[in-house]
């Protein structure tokens, strides 16, 4: 069985439906590498993912565009990384990102092509792309499948 899939939604809910079927499918530790340009759906998506892994509610995932990390952990424990704005620090450490690898929790990477992340947990990735005002391809490449068969199920 192929590792990579593709998604298409309509909408922001339905975005957020996938990120929630992502989070049911999820054993944590596992990292989550959102790519895509700006608006493409990355954050969308990391509601459902935090939603649906019970660590926030929806409503209250935002874009950690400019403190780039938000914790949540609210029964599970997920950190939300926008690394968009990472060329403005002088200091990488101040991430904290070394101690995040240390626990076992869900992290979600938006622009994780700005920081070359070593961790040996597995790790999803998935490309947004903006086909059109309200429809997003998900392509989802899950090499460690580690969520099959719920999610990876035609
Ligand atoms: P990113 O984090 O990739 O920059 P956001 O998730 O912050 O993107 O923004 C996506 C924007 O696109 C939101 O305003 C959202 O309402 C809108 N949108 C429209 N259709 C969709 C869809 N199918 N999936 C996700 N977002 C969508
Ligand atoms: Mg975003």
């Amino acid at each position: 069985m192929t590792s990579k899939h593709e998604i298409v939604t309509h909408s922001a809910e339905e975005t957020i439906a996938r990120g929630r079927e992502i989070a049911a499918a999820l054993n944590p530790p596992a990292l989550i590498l959102l790519s895509g340009d700006l608006g493409a759906g990355k954050t969308t998506l990391a509601k459902g993912i935090a939603g649906g892994l019970g660590a926030a509610d929806e409503d209250d995932v935002t874009s950690p565009t400019f403190t780039l990390v938000h914790k949540y952990d609210r029964g599970a424990r997920v950190y939300h990384v926008d690394l968009y704005r990472i060329g403005d620090l002088h200091d990488l450490e101040t991430l904290g990102l070394e101690d995040i690898f240390a626990e076992r929790a869900v992290v979600i990477v938006e622009w994780p092509d700005r920081l070359s992340l070593r961790t040996d947990w597995p790790v999803v990735l998935i490309h947004l792309e903006h086909v059109d005002e309200d429809t997003r391809r998900l392509s989802v490449d899950d090499p460690a499948g580690i969520l099959a068969p719920k999610i990876t199920a035609p």
